[in-house]
């Protein structure tokens, strides 16, 4: 390898420390859960209580999810060394997408080996360049990604700004889109909000526009249950394509997914490349995820949904009356607003010491001067776990300013 580009490489990763924006990557040596082991950079190990996990409902180190995946792996093997087509579907996987698609309300379904996959895979089949994507400003890197690589004309509005959709959607009309779909995050992932999914559907509905969901941080542990923003808005029925993931809520695992009309997905599976020219997802991942469909379903998901929502609730009331500015909202996503990114770090380092595992965000996952640590409450979480983060908020944060 050349030095010169060498060095060009070497100089750009020097910007990005000198900036505070260098993401380390601490290394875990315990199931995934409420209580970790963590190994710091000198290699001692620390118990912490995980506070950013997308582990809403707790089940990514459940024990009945592990032998869901052993078992599946026992009967199905490891893998498939097949993309679908050729001879890679087994019965666990149409299974998978029967089970995901009866969940979420839709009448098919067709898996992926992320929702980043799903995302990227959606747009560039079922739009060409007659029509309109308008898309959140917030939304997602990889509906970004997607739509980048579909021809269709591109809209954006201000995150959940309605009037700016209609502005949108006038425009689009007044260009003669053929059709129109605008997409949007059921929930922001950085901020916790919720996409006001009564508002654009109704304007879905006065502009003829399609609407498009991508509800990862919703599908499992959001609205009436757990089926989602659409649930909890009561528009389901409305959203035409749902993208989610396996790899948040329902298991952890990974693997994504597109739900909707059973045509639509026929047409995705000729025509979605990641789906063509991708491996089959390993049936421990399918056997895996089925298990936590099942449990999300059940009664029990929603007695971890219920103390999901309390664990929030006692979470974003002890830091806010500890003087913490979070953003507001009710999902389980309770960004702290630090601003710094340096700020953010220094502060996610100091909490590890007290044994609460967070990581700060900075740019380019956050704009530049809105740094923050993502907090993410868990069904797992007791409320000894929230009220121990709480004080350690608190105390850290004093010790990081005072130093
Ligand atoms: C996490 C996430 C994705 C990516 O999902 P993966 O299955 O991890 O690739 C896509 N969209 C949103 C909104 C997400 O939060």
């Amino acid at each position: 390898m050349s030095q010169s580009f060498l060095d060009h490489v070497s100089s750009t990763l020097a910007d990005i420390d000198q900036q505070g924006l260098t993401k380390p990557e601490r290394i875990i040596v315990s199931r995934q859960g409420a209580d970790i082991k963590v190994r710091r950079p000198d290699g001692r190990v620390t118990d912490a209580i995980n506070f950013c996990a997308n582990n809403y409902l707790g089940l990514a180190g459940d024990e009945r999810i592990a032998r869901a995946a052993q078992a599946a792996t026992e009967q199905w093997g490891g893998g498939l060394s097949s993309v679908r087509f050729i001879c890679g579907t087994q019965a666990i996987h149409k299974d998978l997408e029967q089970a995901i698609a009866r969940y979420t309300g839709h009448e098919d379904s067709i898996l992926f080996a992320a929702c980043f996959d799903a995302n990227g895979a959606v747009f560039e089949p079922l739009f060409g360049e007659e029509d309109a994507i308008i898309s959140d400003s917030l939304n997602h890197a990889s509906i970004i990604d997607g739509v980048r690589l579909c021809k269709a004309k591109r809209y954006r509005y201000a995150n959940s700004d309605m009037n700016d959709l209609e502005t949108q959607l006038k425009t689009a009309r007044a260009d003669k889109a053929r059709h129109i779909i605008i997409v949007t995050d059921g929930v922001f992932s950085m901020d916790g909000y919720i996409a006001k999914l009564p508002e654009i559907t109704a304007l879905a509905n006065k502009y003829d526009a399609l609407v498009m969901v991508d509800d990862c941080h919703a599908t499992g542990h959001i609205g009436a249950g757990g089926r989602g923003t659409a649930a909890l808005h009561q528009v389901e029925g409305r959203i035409d394509i749902l993208t989610g993931t396996f790899g948040k809520t329902l298991g952890g695992s990974m693997g994504g997914f597109i739900a909707a009309r059973r045509e639509v997905i026929a047409l995705l599976r000729q025509r979605a490349r990641p789906y063509l020219f991708s491996n089959a997802l390993a049936p421990a991942i399918c056997g895996a995820s089925l298990e936590a469909i099942r449990i999300a379903q059940s009664e029990e998901g929603d007695k971890l949904r219920a103390q999901l929502q309390a664990n929030t609730k006692r979470f974003r009331e002890g830091m806010q009356a500890a003087g913490f500015e979070v953003l507001p909202g009710v999902s389980p996503i309770v960004p702290v607003m630090l601003g710094d990114a340096r700020l953010a770090q220094q502060l996610a380092a100091q909490l590890l010491d007290a044994g609460i595992y967070v990581t700060g965000f900075s740019f380019p996952v956050v704009p530049r001067g809105l740094a923050r640590i993502r907090t993410q409450l868990s069904a797992a979480h007791s409320f000894a776990h929230v009220d121990k983060a709480i004080a350690a908020f608190t105390q850290a944060y004093q010790q990081v300013k005072a130093a």
